[in-house]
């Protein structure tokens, strides 16, 4: 049994509905059916969400909401029309717009159900279409298909107790076409998880139903090496560990939700992810555990909008709960961390740019003076942070050297250095302005 997800590109539009009706009915094991809301048809268009968004804002704040609606509307309606499908679905997602907005929720709870719109009409479009290509297909609200979780201002996390539910989906004949994106908590108000997240639906429904296979059906034939606006025609990635794709989207690869991974990571499901356009191309397989070859680095990932602050202080080292109470002044403080590496006499956070604002900086950096008495604290911004990945460099010597020879050539000055205990990766600091020529020439190093 194979739970497919397919994310917006694939739904942006009735050909891109015919393509997935295609995927679908081409492989009797394509059982769980996960959908985005449709998403952006060409650069300049707009997500449904996005819309969905600024019509919910609008409403709430009692300000001109009409022309979001029409927009709405008009990209369901099209879809519709073009797949023939019955007119009465368009009006069916009118009356649901409609009572959202006839309903006394709370400001919160009234955005989710706004933004759940794309989601579930567009898992009711598919299925209805489904069935008019003589397949057994029925749309199945989160809710009945045992999506239960706790509301959180960051979005919503599953109740662990729901797998069991999900498991019983098994039973259920034909084709499940289930929106992703949302759940209901226990008390029956829908809760959407954060933004990206049918990506998170398709990675539960998958490890609920502990599925042979999870596929993530998006518009690129593979995972590639390297950011290929960085380098054209990068190398394709054929099989990833989740460790190593963990590590790859946490510093920009944005192929993958990366809190998706948990589920089917705790439950040891395969994933698959495939492109809608090409679905012959054979895509990347994530998994648990690989065969280690000598292809060690398998991407190089980088991301910019870091900050650190550096302290040092004579003797750190000895000096009992140094660390604690810098921890402590950051947890207070509400910032959390992305790396500490550190030296005898000094430490260096690296802190996400979103997460510090100026003010926010002056407040931590004023109480880490008056409480921890350092020799200096500095602050550098436009940090940028290349990931060397993969799990083989543990078993293999002179990856470093490789990787700061390639930086010297690049005439690129490392500002900081981190392996993580795990080795599965190498985290370079790097001035924004070098990141380009030094991503260029570790991936001619590792790749060429
Ligand atoms: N439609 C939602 C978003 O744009 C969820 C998703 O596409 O995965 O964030």
């Amino acid at each position: 049994m194979k739970v497919a997800k397919f994310g917006g590109s694939s739904l942006a539009d009735a050909n891109q509905f015919q393509k997935v009706g295609t995927i679908i009915k081409e492989d009797p094991n394509r059982k769980f059916i996960i959908v985005s809301a449709p998403g952006k048809r060409h650069e300049h268009d707009f997500k449904i969400t996005d819309l969905l968004i600024q019509l919910g804002d609008a409403f709430i704040n009692k300000e001109k909401y009409k022309s979001y609606y029409i927009t709405i509307i008009d990209r369901f309606s099209k879809i519709i029309s073009e797949l023939k499908l019955p007119e009465q679905l368009t009006k069916e997602i009118e009356d649901q717009i409609k009572s959202i907005m006839e309903s006394d929720l709370e400001y919160d709870n009234m955005m989710n159900c706004f933004k759940a719109i794309g989601e579930d009409s567009s898992a009711k479009i598919l299925s209805a279409y489904l069935q008019t290509l003589g397949l057994d297909a029925k749309y199945v609200n989160p809710k009945d298909a045992g999506i239960i979780v706790k509301n959180d201002k960051n979005g919503a996390q599953l109740i662990p107790e729901s797998f069991e539910a999900i498991y019983n989906l098994r039973e259920q004949e034909g084709i499940l076409v289930i929106p992703g994106f949302f759940g209901y908590t226990e008390d029956g108000i829908l809760a959407t998880f954060s933004r990206g997240g049918s990506d998170i639906t398709g990675s539960i429904i998958a490890a609920g139903v502990k599925a042979n296979l999870y596929e993530n059906f998006t518009d690129v034939n593979a995972v590639y090496a390297v950011n290929p606006s960085i380098i054209k025609d990068p190398v394709e990635i054929k099989v990833l560990t989740y460790r190593e794709m963990r590590e790859l989207s946490y510093a920009g690869f944005s192929v993958f939700h990366d809190e998706a991974l948990i589920p089917a990571f705790n439950a040891q499901i395969p994933v698959c992810i495939k492109n809608t356009n090409n679905p012959s191309a054979k895509g990347t397989m994530i998994v648990a555990n690989k065969e280690l070859n000598d292809k060690c680095v398998v991407g190089i990932a980088s991301d910019t909008g870091f900050v650190s602050i550096y302290i040092s202080k004579f003797l750190m080292n000895r000096e009992l709960g140094f660390g604690r109470k810098l921890f402590q002044i950051l947890e207070e403080e509400n910032v959390s961390f992305e790396h500490a590496p550190s030296g005898i006499d000094d430490m260096s956070i690296i802190i996400r740019e979103s997460q510090l604002t100026e003010d926010k900086e002056s407040i931590i950096v004023e109480r880490f003076k008056n409480e921890l008495q350092p020799d200096t604290v500095t602050v550098h911004r436009d940090l940028a942070l290349i990931m060397v990945v993969g799990e083989g460099m543990k078993e293999t010597i002179g990856m470093a050297q490789t990787a700061t020879t390639a930086l010297g050539e690049a005439k690129v000055n490392i500002e900081m250095i981190n392996q993580g205990s795990s080795e599965v990766s190498m985290m370079f600091g790097i001035k924004s302005d070098g990141l380009h020529r030094a991503t260029k020439s570790l991936y001619e190093a590792f790749f060429e």
